[in-house]
């Protein structure tokens, strides 16, 4: 596919899209139906619909009986952490694979015109950004993610949290699983924030942030108390009434979901005229700037009602140089 079509490329090779990144329609005023009707299927295909699909996959075959959930023990734990593990060998592995190994579309479409592994760093273990995420990601962040989910199975499991029925309330289900992207954008802005505080952000969140060219396994590349309290959104199901498949698709939306931003490249090409919208830019901007878009693609604009939201535009760009210019300001009185 030709790029350029869609975005303009700089003298360095680094591609950005065309247009504003537009948050959901829900916020409109006036709201317009049709606008809102025209939204929904890309909200729900293919990211949600898949996160849904491997919540239904890990509920009928990996998650243990009720009877062995009530006893936490290694067994179930490990095999949880195992599938876990490989499950995001195999989902993140196809997209490094394909777009950052073979290459398989070299610099179409990709914001960084750089690939992590062309450039090794210091601040990386090895020096090597690739081994440096992989490693977080497997050893820190996955078994972290796994902790969350034998607590909240256990809590269900046990009856410590209402366990609401598929037969009994499934409209009620349905709305929330429709919610639950929505608590995930909340949870995530708000702890995100916080760890971009300064002593939390040099503690916690800096380790994330050495990938400033993310790539599929910067994903879960965290800091242990990130990657516990990034996948704690699930524990939101302990609170609201729930079920237990939906909080594993909250996770998964949590665990699978964040290569989205991660992915580097604006359309990923499947055949020689289609493509998939990665959604990766909000957050692409975000590992550039730092002090952008501390939620996702605006399902819920937290981002523009706390002002620091960049729509990828020029006047986004001039509206963050506005705020860095007065944040500067503001330390050099200080100081
Ligand atoms: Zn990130
Ligand atoms: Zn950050």
């Amino acid at each position: 596919m030709d790029d350029l079509k869609y975005g303009v490329r700089d003298k360095r090779g680094d591609w950005k899209p065309n247009g504003r990144i537009e948050g959901a329609p829900l916020w409109n005023w006036p709201p317009r139906l049709p606008k809102i009707l025209a939204w929904l299927p890309g909200y729900i295909w293919p990211w949600n619909a898949f996160h849904m699909a491997t919540a239904l996959l890990y509920w009928f075959y990996v998650v243990p009986s009720v009877e062995t959930m009530k006893t936490i023990s290694w067994g179930w734990a490990l095999w949880l952490y195992a599938v876990n593990a490989a499950a995001i060998l195999v989902f993140y592995g196809i997209f490094e694979l394909r777009y950052y190994v073979k290459r398989a579309q070299a610099t179409r479409f990709k914001y960084n015109h750089k690939f992590p592994a062309d450039a090794p760093s210091d601040v990386f273990w090895f020096q090597s950004q690739n081994l440096d995420n992989f490693l977080r990601s497997f050893f820190i962040t996955i078994p972290l993610w796994t902790v969350v989910e034998v607590i909240f199975l256990w809590c269900f499991a046990n009856g410590r949290v209402p366990w609401v029925g598929w037969q009994d309330h499934p409209v009620y289900l349905a709305a929330l699983v429709l919610i639950a992207p929505a608590i995930h954008e909340v949870h995530f802005f708000f702890i995100h924030r916080l760890i971009h505080w300064g002593p939390l952000y040099r503690w916690i969140h800096s380790v994330h942030h050495n990938s400033i060219n993310p790539s599929p396994w910067s994903s879960l590349s965290m800091h242990p108390v990130e990657g516990f309290l990034y996948h704690a959104v699930a524990f939101w199901h302990l609170i609201i009434p729930s079920n237990p498949i939906v909080a594993l698709f909250q996770l998964h939306v949590a665990g699978f979901g964040a290569v989205n931003g991660h992915l580097g490249f604006d359309k990923l090409e499947v055949t020689e005229d289609t493509a998939v919208n990665s959604h990766a830019y909000t957050h692409y901007l975000h590992h550039k700037y730092f002090e952008v878009n501390y939620g996702g693609d605006g399902l819920i604009p937290l981002d523009r009602w706390f002002g620091t939201w960049h729509d990828g535009t020029r006047e986004g760009e001039a509206m963050m140089d506005a705020r860095f210019q007065k944040k500067k300001e503001r330390m050099n009185a200080r100081a």
